[in-house]
């Protein structure tokens, strides 16, 4: 394996010394390392898998990748350990900061959908529609996403594994909906499924899971059948990128696919009144907003501002009436 090109601050990094981020070691060899994204706790998390060729799920937007790198130096992982950088797809909050991984890990390979490999090589576009969906956030909390040598990187197909050693393999699944650039992360070793965004997001608090359905590409059917996939696998337990692991897998998975049918009811009957965005995001905030305060989160200042930053009303908005008016003047692709 050759060093990336042009991924650039790789050396920045290692000379960046750092307290680690909070950190959080489960009972099944994960260990939850925290992006601290835009600065907050709890929002975005990088899973170490330990095994004799580590791998990390996720590792957060460019912007907080020096607390993941700090993280993974914590736990005792030399530039040379990480096997491989696996990402569930290639929004930047999960994927940003992937060639900085790749720069401060050179033995890592990016392990991603084949559906956005390229996007990883050459971010030109994935930046710049970035920039365009996040506004002024791109700069304060995300930052640009450095390019991956072609020879690091590896796109995956639905079931390709990858063998950690020690008896520990990962199943790669597609599962479309969320983005169409989507994969989970079946871990053999444990029986639990890194699901990404795939069936929404839940901070530590939080009494439900709120469906993540943003544009570009967000697909209903493909998410439930993404759902319904994880389902299917009797998972032990699902891991969420925002964030840490939800058990029983069985019962979150129930209640993902019972608020996904629900949010999009909600949107779809919004939609039918008024296309505008501002109507449908209005719509969806009148009959969730409650959900916020009633949950266990409500002492928390910052909870709304954590899932307004992960899965807002106008966001979802959005993805849906894409997603609507795709699928009304057919043109929506079938995904999978
Ligand atoms: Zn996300």
């Amino acid at each position: 394996m050759t060093a990336g090109d042009g991924t650039g601050n790789g050396d920045g990094a290692d000379d960046e010394r750092r307290d680690a981020p909070p950190i959080e070691t489960y009972d099944d060899g994960v260990i939850a390392i925290d992006t601290l994204t835009g600065g907050m706790t709890s929002v975005t998390a990088g899973y170490l898998l330990t095994a004799p060729r580590p791998a990390l799920v996720e590792c957060g937007p460019a912007l907080s990748i020096d607390n993941v790198i700090a993280g993974m130096r914590a736990l005792g992982m030399d530039p040379d350990d990480l096997a491989y950088l696996v990402l569930t797809h290639i929004h930047l909050d999960h994927a940003g900061g992937a060639g900085d991984v790749a720069s401060a890990f050179p033995n890592a390979t990016v392990v991603v959908s084949e559906v956005g490999a390229r996007h990883m090589h050459d971010p030109e576009r994935l930046n710049a529609s970035s920039q365009r969906v996040y506004g002024p956030l791109f700069d304060s909390v995300y930052g640009a996403c450095t390019p991956i040598a072609a020879e690091r990187l590896v796109g995956v197909a639905d079931g390709d594994t990858l063998d950690l050693g020690g008896g520990r393999t990962l199943e790669l699944l597609y599962t479309p909906g969320h983005a169409k650039h989507h994969i989970g992360v079946h871990d053999s070793g444990t029986g639990a499924i890194f699901t990404g965004d795939s069936v929404g997001v839940r901070l530590p608090g939080m009494s439900y899971i709120r469906p993540a359905t943003p544009p570009a590409d967000f697909h209903l059917e493909a998410a439930l059948e993404s759902i319904d996939r994880y389902r299917r696998r009797d998972p032990e337990r699902i891991y969420l990128a925002h964030y840490g692991h939800v058990d029983p897998a069985h019962a979150a998975l129930d209640e993902a696919e019972e608020r996904l049918r629900l949010w999009a009811a909600t949107a779809e009957a919004a939609y039918h009144t008024s296309t505008e965005l501002d109507h449908v995001a209005e719509t969806l905030k009148q009959r969730f907003a409650d959900e916020i305060d009633a949950s266990a989160v409500a002492d928390d200042p910052d909870a709304e501002k954590r899932i307004e930053l992960l899965s807002g009303y106008e966001s979802n908005a959005a993805g849906m009436i894409r997603y609507f008016t795709r699928r009304d003047d057919g043109t929506l692709t079938p995904v999978g």
